[in-house]
């Protein structure tokens, strides 16, 4: 079966066209500015196809499923012959609020229990009910599957979700802890037990997921005991732009005192925090490096003030679960940056693992990076939300 997996944000639309007879990737990219201009990039990964980086028209996103598909088969950068080939599409769909544990096949009802978590997601929700409702308006009743970010995390105790406020809000607003990245932590954490050959119910595993936003993740015997994000994806560990957990009464003496809405403190927390907002120079790891070299004291601290969040983080749910057989560390800082892996490991001999700095030099590729004597393992594992979304895909669709 060939699996069209989509990501669509409120301005884009990331695709990619798996066949699932061998988990090849025939083709993938992305539609920007939907809405505002319009751009496409659309990469075949077959021989001999061209590829398409041009400005388009996008009006709205159903425009840019049209176009996808008029990429797919077109006789410069097509992979299929017709749209038929296609089985079945698979949707990131960000927030599951409680109804969902699991992926699900997108039915009318489905998709207003989608519509009912809006308020715990009212920015990306919104998105990725568009790009489904694009994708029937293009190709009609090819089955459709939602695979959430917060699914993987339904797992978490009430001790581990609950917050200490008033039991009333979580009643009436289901106020409480969700976590993302539920599908990167899921992927991980079985691509662990199979390199490290053991069952993934007797696994205790931290994972890492270090990108533009960043969280982590407990899981003991393949379950999600714990995560860093929360209500919003705003919360845990410092990322890019965003904050990460701090004290909430910032809030109200920032609006106070710099006489700002709340509304404007949250962007402030949102789009200049983090590493943005600590160095004054990037919310890219890479720029912050080139500024350390170039003796950025602002641009050392943001890095210091990451590692140190995440190291802490490993430390707390390696107490959390009663021990960790591993770390793993993905995304695109994970799976790159070496000098962060090896800062953040730094202190974890105290949880009997340890670093192999030689074999830590590593990027984008998939490895034990563990020093010879630690007790636990660190691994660095890229990511593949998408192939998590084609299988799911197959295998309710199958079903
Ligand atoms: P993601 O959100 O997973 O795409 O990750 C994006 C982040 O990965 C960027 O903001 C970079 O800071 C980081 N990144 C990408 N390549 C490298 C690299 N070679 N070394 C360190 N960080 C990197």
């Amino acid at each position: 079966m060939k699996v069209l997996v989509i990501n669509a944000g409120s301005s884009s639309l990331k695709y990619q066209l798996f066949d699932m007879t061998d988990e090849r990737v025939l083709a993938k990219g992305i539609c920007e500015r939907i809405g505002i201009d319009g751009h496409i990039t659309h990469k075949p990964q077959v021989e001999g196809k061209a590829v398409f980086d041009e400005d388009v028209s996008l009006p709205d996103h159903a425009t840019a499923i049209a176009l996808v598909m008029e990429k797919m088969l077109s006789a410069e950068s097509g992979v299929i012959s017709d749209v038929s080939e296609i089985g079945a599409v698979g949707h990131r769909v960000v927030h599951g609020g409680e109804r969902f544990s699991a992926s699900c096949l997108i039915d009318d009802a489905m998709l207003d229990e989608v519509r009912a978590c809006i308020p715990l997601a009212p920015l990306h929700n919104p998105a990725n009910i568009t790009g489904i409702a694009a994708c029937r308006a293009v190709l009609g009743d090819v089955p459709q599957v939602g695979v959430f970010d917060t699914a993987f995390h339904q797992t978490m105790s009430p001790a581990a979700y609950t917050y200490a406020i008033p039991y009333e809000y979580y009643e009436k607003y289901k106020i409480r802890r969700y976590g993302f990245h539920g599908t990167s932590h899921r992927y991980v954490a079985a691509r662990a037990a199979e390199m490290l050959g053991r069952p993934i119910e007797e696994l205790k595993l931290i994972s890492c997921h270090m990108g533009n936003g960043s969280s982590l993740c407990a899981i003991d015997g393949g379950k999600s005991v714990d995560t860093s994000m929360g209500f919003t994806p705003l919360a845990g560990v410092p990322m890019g732009t965003r904050s990460g957990d701090i004290d909430p009464s910032i809030i109200e003496f920032l609006a106070d005192r710099e006489g700002m809405t709340v509304d404007a403190v949250l962007n402030v927390l949102n789009k200049k925090s983090g590493m943005l907002g600590v160095s004054g120079v990037s919310s890219d790891f890479r720029d912050l490096w080139k500024a350390v070299d170039a003796g950025n004291e602002r641009a050392k601290l943001a890095l210091d003030v990451f590692f140190h969040g995440v190291a802490k983080r490993i430390g707390a749910y390696a107490v959390a679960m009663g021990g960790v057989d591993a770390v793993i560390f993905t995304a695109g800082i994970g799976e790159n940056g070496a000098e962060e892996r090896e800062a953040i490991c730094k202190n974890l001999g105290v949880l009997g693992l340890a670093l192999d700095t030689e074999a830590n030099k590593v990027r984008g590729k998939e490895k034990d990076v563990t020093a010879a004597g630690s007790r636990g393992r660190v691994l660095v594992i890229p990511t593949n939300e998408e192939l998590v979304i084609a299988r799911d895909t197959v295998e309710i669709v199958g079903a």
